[in-house]
C-alpha cells in the first residue's frame, strides 16, 4: 500500500511546479517582447556574433533542470539578441516579410492549444479550412478549388506540381511510379524560375532535365514565343509536355510573366498552368497593381507564400489546386489508424489528404489573427505601399549618376550597382560586394546581391510593412559614402 501511494506521487509533467512563477515569467517575457518589437528601428539590423555567444551554441545536452527564468535569460541574451533582422525596417534581402506581433500572438495561441491539424473534428481544423478559403478568394479562385497550408513556398509549389504530374502522367503514378511513365513528361518555365523548382523536379522523379529553361524578354518575362517552339519541338521529339510553370514576380527581379497568355497557351496544348506566386500572387489584393496579376485565376495550380507578403511569422505557404478532386487523389490514404468515425473526434475533414506532411502544426491562426485585426484591403494597401517605395528608390538611383540599375524595376525588388569609371565585371563584382557587406556589418541596411544577365548587382526587395521613405534616403547616402571610402582606401 505504502510503495503504491509514493508510485502515484512521484508521477511527473511539464507543467510548471508554481503556475504563479510561470505567469510572472511569462507577463515579463511579453512586456520585453513588446519592446523588442516597438524599439526594433533604433538596434542595428544585424550584427555578427562574438565568440562566446557562439560558443553557446556547443553546450552539450543539458541533463539537470535548470529555473525557466535563467532559460529565459540564455535566450533573451543569446538568441534574441543576434536576429537575422528581417523584422528591422531596412531588411531587404532575399525575400522575405517582416512578422507581425499579432501574427506571434497567434503563433503562442495556437502552441497553447497544442492542436495538431493531420484531422480531426475541432475549431483549429475549420479554421485552417477557412483560412484556405481567404486564399483562394484573395487570388479569385472558385470556391470549389481546395488547398492546404504548409511549410512555406517551396512546398508550395512541390504541392502543385506532384498533381501537375500525376493529373498529365498518363498512367496511375501512385501505383506504377514515374518509370511506367509511356512519354517523358516535361515542365516548362522561365530561366529566372525560382531554384525550389529544380528541387522539385528531381524529387519527384523527373530530373532537372525535365524542367525546361525557356528564354526571357527585355523585362526578364518569359518569351511567350519561344516557350510555344520549345513545347512542338518536344511534342516532335517524342517527349510529352505537360505543365507550364509561370511566375508571378520571379525571386532576382520581380518579373511577371505574361499569365493570361500563358493560361490561353496552356489550354490551346492541354496542359497544366501552375503559377509561382510566391511573390506576387497577393498582388492580387493590391488596388493599385492588381491587373499585373491578371490571369493568374485561370491557373490549375497556385503557391503563395503568407510570411512573405501576409508578413505571417515563418512558417507558412498555400498550395492552391482548382480541381479539388486531382488535388485529394494526389495524396489522400487512408490506413486502419486514421478511419473516420460517423460522429465525435475523427468526424472531421481528414487534413493530411492534401499533402505530404501526417502531423500538421496550426499555421492558420496567426494568418487568421492578423487578417481579421487589419482587413486584407490593408494588407492590399501595404503592398502597393512597398511597390511604391520600390518605385521611389529606382527613381533615386537614376537621379545618381554614380549608381546605375541593372534590371526593370517592376515591382518591390530594385537591382542596382555602384559603377566604378573602367572597372571589369570582377572587380565591380568585388566593390559592390564590399558595400553590401559593410553596410550589413554597420548594421545600417541588409541587401542581398545576384547575378541578372552575366552582370552582378546588389537587391533590394523591400516586403517590409516598416520601411519609410526616408530609410531608401539612408539606404542611397550610405552606399555612396561606403562607395567613396572604399575607392579612397586604393
Ligand atoms: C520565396 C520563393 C519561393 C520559395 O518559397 P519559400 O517560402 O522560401 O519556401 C519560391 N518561388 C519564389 C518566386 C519565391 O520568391
Amino acid at each position: 500500500m505504502d510503495t503504491l501511494q509514493e508510485a502515484k506521487v512521484a508521477d511527473e509533467t511539464l507543467d510548471p511546479p508554481d503556475w504563479a512563477d510561470m505567469q510572472a515569467l511569462s507577463h515579463r517575457v511579453v512586456d520585453d517582447a513588446i519592446g523588442y518589437l516597438r524599439d526594433v528601428r533604433e538596434r542595428p539590423v544585424w550584427r555578427g556574433m562574438p565568440d562566446e555567444v557562439r560558443a553557446f551554441f556547443s553546450a552539450p545536452l543539458p541533463r539537470e533542470p535548470a529555473p525557466i527564468a535563467d532559460v529565459y535569460g540564455d535566450v533573451a541574451r543569446n538568441v534574441m539578441a543576434y536576429p537575422m533582422g528581417n523584422i528591422h525596417p531596412r531588411f531587404w534581402s532575399w525575400y522575405m516579410g517582416s512578422s507581425n506581433f499579432t501574427g506571434a500572438l497567434g503563433d503562442f495561441l495556437a502552441a497553447i492549444q497544442g492542436s495538431n491539424l493531420g484531422g480531426g473534428n475541432h475549431a483549429a481544423g475549420l479554421m485552417d479550412s477557412q483560412v484556405v478559403d481567404w486564399c483562394k478568394e484573395m487570388v479569385g479562385f472558385p470556391a470549389s478549388a481546395s488547398g492546404t497550408l504548409v511549410s512555406g513556398g517551396s512546398m508550395a509549389n512541390i504541392i502543385g506540381l506532384t498533381v501537375a504530374r500525376n493529373a498529365k502522367a498518363g498512367v496511375d503514378v501512385r501505383e506504377r511510379g514515374v518509370g511506367a511513365i509511356p512519354r517523358p513528361l516535361r515542365f516548362y518555365a522561365s530561366d529566372q524560375v525560382h531554384s525550389c523548382h529544380r528541387k522539385a523536379m528531381e524529387a519527384l522523379g523527373l530530373g532537372n532535365r525535365a524542367l525546361q529553361r525557356v528564354s526571357t524578354d527585355a523585362n526578364l518575362r518569359i518569351d511567350v514565343d519561344a516557350l510555344r517552339t520549345a513545347i512542338a519541338e518536344d511534342r516532335a521529339a517524342g517527349f510529352k509536355p505537360a505543365c507550364i510553370i509561370g511566375t508571378a514576380g520571379t525571386v532576382n527581379t520581380g518579373a511577371i510573366d505574361d499569365l493570361q497568355a500563358l493560361a490561353a497557351l496552356a489550354a490551346e496544348e492541354d496542359l497544366w498552368f501552375h503559377v509561382d506566386g510566391c511573390i506576387g500572387a497577393l498582388i492580387a489584393i493590391a488596388p493599385e497593381n492588381r491587373s499585373l496579376v491578371a490571369g493568374i485565376e485561370q491557373a490549375h495550380s497556385i503557391a503563395l507564400d503568407p510570411h512573405k507578403w501576409l508578413h505571417a511569422p515563418f512558417e507558412a505557404g498555400c498550395a492552391l489546386v482548382r480541381d479539388a478532386s486531382a488535388h485529394r487523389n494526389t495524396f489522400a490514404v487512408t490506413p486502419e489508424y486514421l478511419e473516420s468515425t460517423p460522429r465525435g473526434l475523427a468526424s472531421g475533414q481528414w487534413l493530411h489528404d492534401y499533402g505530404l506532411q501526417t502531423s500538421r502544426g496550426f499555421r492558420a491562426l496567426k494568418i487568421w489573427m492578423a487578417l481579421r485585426e487589419h482587413g486584407v484591403e490593408k494588407f492590399g494597401r501595404l503592398i502597393d505601399q512597398n511597390i511604391a517605395q520600390a518605385g521611389y528608390l529606382t527613381e533615386l538611383i537614376r537621379a545618381d549618376p554614380v549608381l546605375e540599375l541593372t534590371a526593370p524595376t517592376t515591382i518591390n525588388i530594385v537591382c542596382f550597382r555602384h559603377r566604378l569609371e573602367g572597372a571589369s565585371e570582377e572587380r565591380l563584382k568585388a566593390f559592390n560586394t564590399e558595400i553590401m557587406l559593410r553596410l550589413q556589418e554597420e548594421g545600417s541596411a541588409a541587401l542581398s546581391d545576384t547575378t541578372v544577365r552575366g552582370r552582378h548587382c546588389l537587391r533590394v526587395a523591400i516586403t517590409n510593412h516598416r520601411t519609410r521613405r526616408d530609410d531608401l534616403d539612408l539606404l542611397v547616402r550610405e552606399t555612396l559614402r561606403i562607395g567613396k571610402e572604399i575607392e579612397a582606401a586604393v
